[in-house]
């Protein structure tokens, strides 16, 4: 009796789930015709490293925010390795968690983990990071990465004096040399960062405002793997000493990440950049993190983007729970984003390019970051 009673409710609950995960079911399923019932379940929570300050800050606002509606939350990070993260999942899985939040090191390197995840009626949401080519992803939540692109490549432009703070033409006419270095290939990030970012620099290399010194323009050849510092380093070192050992100078770098513009910097320091003589390139990133935005606040790098990745968990956290009480989340985007298999649902948030003159608002004044963090 108990046992057929608990079978009802449990398969009420696996067909509520699976009708929001798949984005058919409105409404939330009655309590009383035997509700789902979640409370309390166990939520699977994949980081990919804690390498970089954003992932740590996305895994304890995640952590927190879902324990504060009452769930479980086991959350794990990967230090950037595959096997490490498909374990994890495995893992999870086992325990029986009711739902998967995952921020992927490989969007394509975790499909039979989500064949189980499916098999055992477990959704799945993608943080930050598109998984693909799985049909088995629910929800994907994000910010719009092609606008991040954007917004670097403007900042670029910007401190070259290219473009105006208002986005109006500036007085600085070129020719100046770039160099453009993108994310690891195997994260989707990338790509979109990659393309928003040239949708902006392309018409500016074409009439020749920019020059791209070593030539080395095309995604491949400018991906850094694992969004390494030291391999950013180290093809900045390459393209110092090989482009431009004449004498010319690089007037601006575009790096899509802080971590990867620090390596860019030390490599430009060590080659006589940052004095008065040579001064330093403007150097781009993204994701505030305190290091940059101190060396942002010392004249090195000159911007990075912030994403407030308080409001990403907040909104991955709103998506869990809906699907977890049978109801369908909320999305604002059903067409950019394709897995190669399929269209992710998708909730996009706005980032914001951040650089001196604007931090204090941004991150301070938000309660991002206190002042003395940045001190
Ligand atoms: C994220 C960026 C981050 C990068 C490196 C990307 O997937 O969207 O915010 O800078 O990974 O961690």
């Amino acid at each position: 009796m108990r046992l057929s009673r608990m079978g009802a409710v449990v398969s009420a609950a696996v067909l509520a789930t699976s009708l929001a995960a798949c984005g058919s079911s409105e409404k939330t399923v009655d309590k009383e015709a035997g509700a789902v019932d979640n409370k309390g379940a166990l939520i699977g929570v994949t980081m990919p490293t804690r390498s970089s300050e954003r992932w740590i800050s996305d895994g304890e606002n995640l952590q927190k925010q879902l324990e504060a509606l009452g769930y479980k939350v086991d959350l794990q990070y990967a230090e950037d390795k595959i096997p490490t993260q498909t374990q994890q999942l495995d893992n999870q899985i086992t325990k029986k968690a009711k739902l998967l939040i995952i921020a992927s090191i490989d969007g394509t390197a975790i499909t039979t983990q989500l064949e189980n995840a499916k098999a055992n009626k477990i959704p799945v949401i993608a943080y930050d990071r598109l998984i693909r080519n799985s049909p088995n992803v629910d929800y994907y939540a994000t910010f719009d990465n092609f606008k991040v692109g954007v917004q670097q490549a403007t900042s670029l432009l910007t401190g070259l004096k290219v473009l105006k703070a208002d986005g109006s033409a500036g007085d600085a006419k070129g020719p100046f040399n770039i160099e453009l270095f993108a994310g690891s290939p195997d994260d989707n990030n990338a790509t979109f960062f990659f393309n928003g970012a040239m949708s902006v620099l392309k018409p500016k290399i074409d009439d020749g405002t920019l020059v791209v010194k070593s030539k080395q323009t095309d995604f491949k050849t400018v991906a850094i793997l694992r969004w390494q510092a030291k391999t950013a380093q180290d093809r900045m070192e390459n393209l110092l000493t090989s482009t431009y050992r004449g004498g010319a100078k690089v007037d601006g770098v575009l790096s899509p990440y802080d971590g990867l513009s620090i390596g860019i910097l030390s490599a430009l320091k060590s080659n006589g950049y940052g004095t008065a003589a040579q001064p330093w390139p403007v150097v781009t990133g993204q994701d505030a993190e305190q290091a940059s935005v101190k060396s942002i606040k010392r004249n090195e790098q000159y911007s990075t983007i912030y994403k407030d990745t308080r409001e990403l968990a907040k909104t991955t956290v709103a998506m869990a729970d809906a699907v977890l009480k049978g109801q369908q989340p909320k999305t604002n985007n059903t067409t950019d984003y394709d897995n190669g298999v399929k269209v992710v649902p998708s909730m996009l948030l706005e980032s914001v390019i951040v650089d001196k003159e604007n931090y204090k608002k941004e991150l301070v004044d938000t309660g991002y970051y206190t002042e003395a963090q940045l001190s």
